[in-house]
């Protein structure tokens, strides 16, 4: 059992290892396949994306973007005339994701939104607001773009002024529609660009301007020394800048938001930035990368996917298990119910010889339950066992692996071996198994095989004895012949001849008796039967003055094993004769009764007590003293009707007699 499980394990660990490697290579094959899906959605996407553009532009090959002439840094025309910027660069790199070249062309604000609206151009960034939105089609952010107010640095304007205040904005700006809508009451002055309402702020012609950050960054640095600005509190807001199409160029948005994408995961943005402002300002809306997007994503799938081979494997190890578990509870079972149903008893004892199990058998015999018995000395079984038989012989064979010792108990024997059990616990088995049958098989082999050798002996005396006789016979003849005999001489011879009949008589039965007719069913004449059977017993009949009445027709013959008919009416009438006393008498019978024999056999001896009745048949019962009952006689009886496939029965009255009935099955047909 120990060994079962220790190879239970190890097969445990040997298949949770294949297991493990194969989940491994699933999760590998798994993740390279969604490398390989991802990397040719990209490659799909690239064929798609110059299709669209290439169907798009039609008869041109670039797209224009057309915006503010006058919003440094973001996009402005620098003194040496050329048109550059924040998001010029951006155009560039964008470019380059698209595969298409970007025509950039500066304008006024409020023409490069009517350029745009008309289709002369293809792309301006701005923020988006519900008029823009009935015209343009929008991508995905930029980035973000706070603005706020800047203010004579010697003014005490705060964000609460502003509904009091008269503000420069630039013409078009969102910042119009911003102001209109939450700072209904403040004064708009409007202007062609940033710049200019700089100009008027100034000549405090204005109290502030409004504008984005970075372009107000921009002049307090340029205008640095001429005059002193400062930026009012917090900005006023900050929006996601997008680009803007016209509204006949949808298709492209998706492919535009591809590229934004790709550059945000690029951090090209930042670069820009870092290029026009020196630092990283929060210019760019600061979204997770793609490619760490991605990391994070392929290391999660592969946390994700070790997790579930580790949580399948446990559960299935779990369930393996529990299978194992039953299975080997099954085979316990299985062994258990062996162990109980074997015929013989079995006790299993530990080294102080306490009992740790016991077959059903045994329990049964002893009346106990297992609870009672485990963990108690045998001698709590000998009280079952009467007596200490028991005891002696379980001392006996202890120490002597399977030696067999016998012992007897009340009307039973019993066999008892004894192994050593080598496990974990030492201890011992025991064996017990009742042997009366086998031994009661036994002497009756030794006994007829006894009766056999002494009846072939009595045969062959028999045999000679005859020819004596019938010199004798032939010698009184003669004798009778002769004429000078007185009358005693003549009863002399009578006396003789009378004498040398009997004895031919008893030589016949003798005969008769020991006639071998093995075991086959033979043609059976019943009163002849009877009457040699009789004839055996004529003698201490005689001496106990038995009347002996047999009433059975000559002619009366059915098939059956002679051999037995004679063991079943020797015994039955050597017990008639024990039980009678003088002047007893006994009645045979033989008649047929529908398809069975019947015969009886009764006697008025001293009959059987009704506690004797229960025994009758039982090997080894007898009320005679030593040396003159075995207590096999009815035991060979009934063993020999139950062969014939008859019946037997008995009635009796103590003091009164006793009558046997025997049924046979009349096989004359056979
Ligand atoms: P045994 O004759 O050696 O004692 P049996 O088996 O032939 O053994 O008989 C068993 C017992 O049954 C006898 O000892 C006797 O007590 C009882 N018994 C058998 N036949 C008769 C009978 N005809 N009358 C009274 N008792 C009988
Ligand atoms: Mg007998």
């Amino acid at each position: 059992m120990e060994r079962n499980a220790e190879k239970e394990k190890r097969y445990l660990r040997e298949r949770s290892r294949r297991y493990i490697v194969g989940c491994a290579v699933l999760a590998c094959v798994l993740i390279t396949g969604v490398f390989l899906f991802f990397e040719a959605k990209e490659k799909t996407e690239e064929i798609e994306k110059s299709f669209v553009i290439n169907k798009y532009l039609q008869n041109r090959d670039y797209l224009i973007y057309g915006a503010n002439e006058n919003s440094p840094p973001v996009r402005f025309v620098d003194t040496d005339g050329v048109y550059k910027g924040v998001v010029v660069d951006y155009m560039s790199l964008l470019a380059l994701e698209l595969g298409v070249e970007i025509r950039t062309e500066p304008y006024k604000w409020e023409d490069a939104l009517q350029n745009l609206r008309e289709g002369k151009t293809d792309i301006c960034d701005m923020y988006i607001n519900d008029e823009r939105a009935r015209d343009y089609v929008f991508t995905d952010p930029i980035y973000n773009l706070r603005t706020g107010l800047i203010a004579m640095a010697d003014t005490a304007f705060t964000f609460d002024d502003i509904n009091t205040m008269c503000i420069a904005t630039e013409r078009g700006d969102y910042a119009n529609y911003y102001m209109e809508k939450n700072f209904p009451d403040a004064e708009l002055r409007y202007v062609g660009n940033v710049e200019e309402g700089i100009g008027l702020l100034i000549e405090e012609e204005v109290d502030a301007v409004i504008g984005d950050e970075p372009l107000l960054s921009y002049y307090m640095a340029q205008l640095e020394g001429e005059a002193e600005f400062r930026i009012i509190n917090v900005a006023l807001y900050e929006e996601p800048v997008v680009l803007a199409m016209p509204k006949d160029h949808a298709q492209l948005i998706p492919i535009m938001n591809q590229a934004i994408q790709k550059i945000k995961s690029q951090g090209s943005l930042e670069k820009i930035q870092q290029k026009w402002f020196g630092i990283s300002t929060p210019l760019i809306l600061v979204e997770p990368e793609r490619k760490y997007l991605r990391i994070v994503f392929f290391g999660t799938l592969i946390a994700a996917a070790v997790i579930g081979i580790v949580s399948i494997n446990n559960s299935s190890l779990k369930k393996l298990v529990r299978m194992r578990t039953a299975e080997l509870e099954d085979s316990r079972n299985e062994l258990q119910m062996i162990f109980d149903n074997i015929p013989e008893y079995i006790l299993i004892l530990d080294e102080n010889q306490k009992i740790v199990n016991a077959n059903k058998g045994i329990l049964q015999h002893a009346g106990l339950s297992i609870g009672q018995c485990i963990g108690k000395p045998v001698s709590i079984l000998e009280e079952k066992f009467q007596g200490k038989e028991l005891e002696q012989a379980m001392n006996a064979s202890f120490g002597r692996s399977g030696e067999r010792q016998k012992f007897k108990n009340g009307r039973d024997i019993y066999e008892l071996q004894a192994y050593p059990v080598d496990g974990k616990e030492r201890g011992t088995l025991l064996t017990l198994r009742n042997v009366t049958l086998d031994e009661i098989n036994r002497k009756q082999v030794l006994q007829s095989s006894k009766m056999m050798a002494i009846g072939e002996l009595a045969a062959g005396m028999a045999h000679q004895i005859r020819n004596p006789l019938s010199i004798i016979r032939m010698h009184t003849y003669m004798l009778r012949e002769s004429e000078n005999l007185n009358e005693e001489d003549c009863r002399s011879l009578t006396y003789i001849d009378e004498n040398v009949q009997k004895a031919g008589r008893i030589i016949d039965n003798v005969m008769n008796f020991w006639h071998i007719s093995g075991n086959q069913i033979e043609h059976v004449k019943l009163r002849r039967c009877i009457n040699s059977i009789l004839g055996l017993y004529e003698n201490p009949m005689k001496k106990k003055s038995i009347r002996v009445e047999v009433r059975c027709d000559e002619a009366m013959s059915f098939f059956c094993n002679e051999e037995s008919l004679k063991h079943i009416l020797m015994n039955l009438v050597a017990n008639a004769v024990d039980a009678m006393d003088y002047g007893g008498s006994l009645f045979l019978s033989g008649d047929r009764k529908g398809q069975e024999v019947v015969i009886t056999c009764q006697d008025n001896g001293c009959g059987i007590s009704e506690e004797n009745m229960e025994n009758l048949f039982n090997p080894f019962f007898t009320t005679k003293d030593p040396g003159k009952g075995t207590g096999l006689g009815l035991f060979v009886v009934y063993s020999e009707v139950e062969k014939l496939s008859g019946k037997i029965s008995v009635e009796s009255r103590e003091g009164r007699g006793t009558c046997f009935t025997i049924l046979l099955p009349n096989r004359e047909e056979a």
